[in-house]
């Protein structure tokens, strides 16, 4: 079983809990207007690379990720691009006995079977937006396969962190946050949002590839912008970090 595999690398605190084997593979549909990778959004771009071959690396580090309380993600690009090999990963992996998270946008939740999310631990959900035509603009894709995907994941009562970005003047609406409180605060599953700042650390990613970055001059939120959009969420008694 082989798939487009753009990378992988060790990480700490920013792609599940603990020390985590994080996987990013090759191809998206969406183009954010944020995104900090656009290295992976074409899936040939990627490398051809095999189940048995990630595995051999995940086991190098397994022992240590094991001390250190983490575990293995798999993130893109978007995962669910490429379901087969999505699912027989973290199936493979879950049999070594470490916790599986999957890093999505939730758009092509449809195509994740339920013995792909029985392998699954946690999923990390981005919602990019609550309104479906500022969805739409920010990504170029629609808002509700996402909703839906949440919703099935509620059902299942499968663990998930949400993630959402906020981005000054397109991510900062209060009505707009409040509308993704209330909706979060529908789902029991849900055991975090992560409020991500945005940055523009990836701009020099967009000027390797020659593709300009729309959000070149869009400045990072400041600490009172963030504290009140993590305020609407704690209102509701959603846990944000
Ligand atoms: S879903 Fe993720 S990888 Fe795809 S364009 Fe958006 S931010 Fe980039």
């Amino acid at each position: 079983m082989t798939g487009s595999v753009h990378s992988w690398d060790i990480s700490t605190g920013t792609d599940g809990p603990g020390t985590r084997f994080v996987v990013f593979t090759s191809g998206c549909p969406l183009r954010c207007l944020y995104c900090q990778n656009p290295e992976t959004w074409r899936m040939r771009d990627g490398r051809r690379t095999t189940v048995d071959e990630l595995l051999r690396e995940v086991v190098r580090y397994r022992r240590f990720i094991e001390v250190a309380g983490g575990g293995f993600t798999v993130s893109g690009g978007e995962p669910l691009l490429q379901p087969r090999f999505v699912g027989e990963l973290l199936h493979r992996v879950k049999e070594l006995g470490l916790h599986t998270a999957l890093d999505t946008s939730g758009y092509l939740g449809a195509r994740a079977t339920d013995a792909l999310l029985a392998d699954t631990d946690l999923v990390l959900l981005d919602i990019k937006s609550s309104d479906p035509a500022r969805y739409r603009r920010l990504t170029t894709v629609d808002l509700e396969p996402t909703l839906v995907f949440a919703r099935r994941l509620a059902a299942m009562d499968k663990p998930v962190w949400i993630r959402y970005v906020l981005v000054p003047g397109l991510t900062d609406d209060p009505d707009d946050v409040d509308r993704l409180a209330s909706f979060v605060s529908t789902l029991r599953n849900v055991e975090r949002v992560e409020v991500l700042p945005f940055h523009t650390l990836g701009a020099v990613k967009y000027a390797d590839l020659g593709i300009p970055f729309p959000l070149a001059h869009t400045p990072p939120p400041g600490p009172d912008l963030l504290r009140h959009v993590r305020d609407r969420f704690d209102r509701r008694g959603i846990i944000t970090t």
